[in-house]
């Protein structure tokens, strides 16, 4: 019992207690925690009381909080600062955790309680919330398999384990495989074309990476990767970079994601049969705002061919480029970012390089929080001497508008190999308890390449925004019940707060006051705003056909009927010619290192929603443009009561309705993304 993973955390604000964190410590404190939860379940369903909303329904919400802290802290560990021994720990627990999760949803007693409470629900005089939280757990035992037949629930439990096990193992492998890459810059003439900044942050990465002084890398990190891309003007360097990424997880041997990725298509058909849905992609759809694949397909039908053709025109640009300078024709897949680096430098005269001393990342964290604190009232205060998971993540208070502790915001922004790709938002704690219960603990992940002082290009500026927005959605919660708090909505409106926010990353104002030199001090100057605004607008062709390929195939693989053997290699060449993807553009993600897919299964039939709430957050943020302010008050707090702070406990069609008015409308995305001529504001 002297495990410090079960005691009480008698810690700062109840945060986990990091020094005293050992891989070994968490087999043993779930093995006491996950039959203590399974108990309590037991004593809820086997009541003697008749079944009401607070005995059974408010009960089950307030079970388990042991393991989900436990659980939270793991996931956290696993994907921010992992090991070999906690990599260990989790391929053993996978299993484990799933098989505790059917123990609860095929829960026959307890759900047989949920079940009749459901059916007389219009009768419980119950408030809204709990009306909502009743229909949420009741639906999500049902597509758990709470109704299957007794035969079918067996197969069902063995499913969910072996997915569990083989998602863990995929995303390892795309670690793996990252970690084991580095492209070394030796001579001289390996770092033409790279600005100072990434030549420093190549640096750093061989330091970190335990390599003697002096060394240089290029890692598969984005903040490396892109950067090196764009400028690099060694193009037998950027193909060896590009193929490097391309084929993560699809070398043969120990780390090879594709027959992993083949078995969980078919464990995924036969989940959604067991369910009497034809496809898993239907099974999915039917739990988010879109309904089904037809939405879904009729949606990314209207920017893909449009979006090819855009790119046609850019292309014969970027063609002239390299024919300008040398460069052999026709282009490919690691010439598209350098000529267009160069494009644009040569129609805006803008480099990334002249930017990004304006991005200094604390004056970017600076910003995010103002505008948190222009828009939503609350306030940020940074806590030093709190032990965290890193020594670079840092902590701070948040306050309300009235000086009230309403959470706390943990900032992890820096690259390393303990680290996945990517960025995310995470809690460690979420909120429940309506104001004055259960304060959420929220962490942001970013993959910065660690530097001093730490420079971020634009795109880094709207990630850091964008997770922001995760996190706000998370800390400014206000709800009663945990199943619903936070960021716990469907899975396509759960980026509308993220996308919405990096609306106010590239506005005037705020560049204006926070976009300042790093050496010079100096604001941005207006014409190099102005410039940075109009080259926005380039090149998103090629962004919108890099991410609707792959939206296109993972709604194509999560399609195919039950039955279905896939090799995803074959499946993925087939596609690509089928859909007509252009050679020198590719796809954001290729199928063996496709987290969103196949590291868990939230976004498995789901690399749509990006673009399904980027619908919602262009047509959102034209309130404020309509309104003529982008700081409106009126309108932020229609945004605060309806999206930020309400989590699950409106359906996200009327809690939009109810914010904007009316229903969204899919023009503004379209013309964001070029692909139609801007309205007039
Ligand atoms: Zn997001």
């Amino acid at each position: 019992m002297n495990n410090p993973l079960l005691a009480d955390w008698d810690t700062p604000y109840g945060l986990p207690p990091f020094d005293k964190v050992q891989p070994a410590l968490f087999a043993p404190a779930f093995a006491q925690a996950l039959p203590a939860h399974l108990a309590e379940l037991d004593a809820i369903a086997s009541s003697g009381e008749t079944p009401d909303f607070d005995n059974t329904i408010a009960a089950f919400d307030r079970s388990g909080r042991l393991v989900s802290r436990l659980s939270l802290l793991f996931e956290n560990l696993t994907s921010s600062e992992t090991s070999p021994a906690l990599q260990a720990v989790e391929l053993e627990l996978a299993p484990t955790l799933a098989g505790h999760r059917n123990a609860i949803y095929l829960h026959d007693k307890l759900f047989a309680r949920i079940d009749v409470l459901h059916a007389r629900r219009d009768a419980l005089d119950l408030q809204p919330e709990q009306l909502r939280l009743l229909e949420r757990i009741h639906l999500d035992f049902v597509r758990a398999g709470a109704k299957l037949p007794e035969a079918a629930k067996a197969r069902y439990g063995q499913l969910m384990e072996r997915m569990a096990e083989l998602e863990a193992r995929f995303a390892q492998n795309v670690l793996a495989d990252e970690a084991a890459f580095a492209l070394p810059l030796r001579e001289k003439a390996d770092f033409a074309g790279l600005p100072d900044y990434l030549v420093a942050a190549a640096r750093n990465a061989a330091a970190q990476r335990g390599l003697p002084e002096g060394s240089h890398i290029i890692t598969l990190s984005p903040s490396l990767a892109e950067p090196f891309l764009s400028f690099s003007s060694r193009r037998d360097l950027r193909e060896a970079l590009w193929r490097a990424r391309v084929s993560r997880g699809a070398h043969p041997g120990e780390h090879d994601n594709r027959p992993i990725a083949s078995e969980l298509v078919s464990l995924r058909q036969e989940q959604a049969r067991l369910h009497g849905y034809p496809s898993f992609a239907h099974y999915q759809l039917a739990d988010r705002m879109a309904g089904t694949p037809d939405a879904v397909s009729a949606l990314l039908e209207k920017v893909w061919e449009p979006a090819k053709a855009k790119a046609a025109v850019d292309r014969e640009a970027l063609t002239e480029m390299a024919k300008s300078l040398g460069e052999p024709v026709p282009i490919a897949a690691w010439d598209w970012r350098y000529l267009a680096e160069k494009v644009r430098q040569q129609r805006f005269s803008l480099d990334d390089a002249e930017l990004k001393p304006y991005f200094r990342l604390e004056n970017m964290i600076a910003a995010m929080f103002d505008c948190a604190t222009r828009l939503f009232g609350i306030r940020f205060e940074e806590r030093h001497s709190v032990p965290l998971h890193h020594p670079d993540a840092r902590l701070w208070e948040v306050h309300d508008a009235a000086g009230k502790l309403i959470g706390l915001f943990i900032g992890d922004n820096f690259a390393r190999p303990s680290k996945r790709s990517g960025a995310w938002m995470h809690v460690f704690r979420n909120q429940s308890g309506h104001g004055g219960g259960t304060l959420p603990i929220v962490i942001n992940n970013n993959n910065f390449a660690k530097a001093q002082p730490t420079l971020l290009s634009f795109e880094d500026v709207r990630t850091l925004f964008h997770e922001f927005g995760h996190g706000l959605h998370g800390l400014l919660s206000l709800v009663n019940y945990e199943r619903l708090s936070g960021t716990q909505v469907l899975q396509d409106f759960v980026e509308l707060p993220s996308q919405l926010f990096e609306h106010w990353a590239q506005e005037e104002a705020v560049l204006q006051r926070f976009a300042t030199h790093v050496t010079t001090g100096e604001p941005m100057p207006a014409a190099l705003r102005e410039r940075l605004k109009r080259a926005r607008r380039f090149n998103q062709a090629w962004e919108t056909v890099m991410y609707t390929g792959p939206a296109l195939i993972d709604m194509a693989l999560h399609s195919l009927p039950h039955g279905t053997q896939v090799d995803i290699a074959a499946f993925e060449t087939e596609q690509q010619r089928i859909l007509g993807i252009p050679e020198d553009i590719g796809q954001r993600h290729y199928l063996s290192h496709f987290q969103h897919l196949f590291g868990g299964p939230y976004y498995a039939a789901g690399y749509y929603v990006y673009m399904w709430a980027e619908v919602l957050d262009a047509d959102g943020y034209d309130a404020f443009l309509e309104a003529g302010d982008p700081f409106h008050e009126e309108t932020a707090k229609r945004l605060l009561r309806h999206v930020y702070s309400a989590g699950n406990t409106q359906d996200p069609t009327l809690a939009y309705r109810a914010f904007r008015g009316r229903d969204p409308r899919v023009e503004p995305m379209l013309a964001k993304r070029g692909l139609i001529a801007a309205p007039a504001h």
